[in-house]
């Protein structure tokens, strides 16, 4: 247990309903990436589902200007899903992606691992029908991409540049998208355990804020729930290596990475669900208890109504600064 843990329990013994908040502030002279990227080389891993608890093989490959992030099952003939929000499919405790009846399960963790690093063209192929959980964050992505490389490509990279603002809310839950110059998040999550109440984190995506802030924070789960989770068969690879485990009082299986890993996750599925937009974002996210079938709603949302919106691209020369953009942003065409 570390001192930072300790201090962290203490904290949130004294104030168990306050909670954290915490807004982290980056760099003023962000960087927008002006051309697309892809991945120098193959690389590959292996690991569990979460829920299916099947083994699974990943093998991630560079792909061609355009292409995007699509999967490939190779057990299946090598059939192609594409990773945008038109072959969402079934959204609970992950998100999973289904074309002419074939699943990919769970592909939050690993296009949120994509969107961190600026990856925009890479083909994932996989012998199953889930991702694999690994440590339940994105970091071992992170890596296995870091470990590949990563590659300027000649096209332009578009933008979606969110024009106006929509919320959508459904009881407790809401969130919503403004129009914004840079991707942001605004996170808040109030769970009824005296280890998190209340946690909001505001976070920039830029100049490697991801990787610092976002990557390494867990999917957690609860022992409470646990059984029942198991008789419905929607945790079958879950363990301590995977999933942070939250008892009655505390944590299981601490330390915990982050004082506030639980929200810190949260903005991972978000990053990972907004991704299904197909286009990296221009605009500030606002949720609050938000999940995987809120964030999957907002991406058809923004998709479904093409005035809220436009897609555009950043001129070379101007990408030393975020704010330049704007003056000489080109509208192009819609998705
Ligand atoms: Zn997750």
């Amino acid at each position: 247990m570390t001192l930072l843990y300790v201090l962290w329990l203490f904290y949130h013994s004294q104030n168990p309903v306050s909670g954290c908040n915490l807004f982290i502030h980056l760099d003023i002279h962000s960087q927008l990436l002006t051309q697309e990227q892809t991945i120098r080389s193959a690389v590959e891993c292996g690991g569990v589902g979460l829920h299916s608890g099947a083994p699974v093989c990943v093998r991630i490959l560079p792909a061609p200007p355009a292409t995007g992030i699509v999967f490939r099952r190779i057990d299946l003939d090598g059939f192609e899903i594409e990773a945008i929000s038109r072959n969402v499919a079934r959204v609970s405790y992950a998100t999973s992606l289904m074309k002419k009846g074939v699943l990919i399960s769970t592909t939050e963790h690993l296009l949120s691992a994509f969107v961190g690093l600026g990856v925009d063209n890479a083909i994932v192929e996989l012998d199953n029908l889930e991702l694999p959980i690994l440590d339940g964050s994105a970091l071992p992505f992170v890596e296995l991409i870091q470990k590949a490389g990563i590659r300027k490509q000649r096209r332009p990279r578009k933008y979606l540049k969110i024009l106006r603002e929509v919320e959508m809310r459904e009881g407790n839950k809401f969130i919503s998208v403004h129009p914004a110059d840079s991707y942001s998040v605004s996170y808040s999550i109030n769970f009824p355990h005296p280890l998190i109440g209340k946690e909001t984190l505001q976070v920039e995506l830029v100049n490697g804020s991801y990787l610092r802030h976002i990557a390494a924070a867990r999917t957690f789960g609860s022992r409470a729930e646990e059984k029942a989770m198991r008789n419905m068969g929607l945790i079958r690879g879950a363990s301590r290596e995977n999933c942070i485990v939250l008892t009655r009082e505390g944590i299981e299986n601490g330390p915990l990475r982050f004082p506030d890993e639980f929200v810190r996750h949260k903005v991972l599925d978000l990053v990972g669900d907004l991704a299904l937009l197909g286009k990296p974002i221009l605009g500030k996210i606002v949720a609050d208890r938000a999940g995987h079938a809120m964030h999957t709603a907002l991406v058809s949302r923004i998709l479904r109504d093409k005035t809220l919106w436009a897609e555009v691209t950043l001129p070379e020369q101007q990408h030393d600064s975020v704010n330049s953009y704007s003056a000489h942003a080109a509208v192009g065409s819609s998705l």
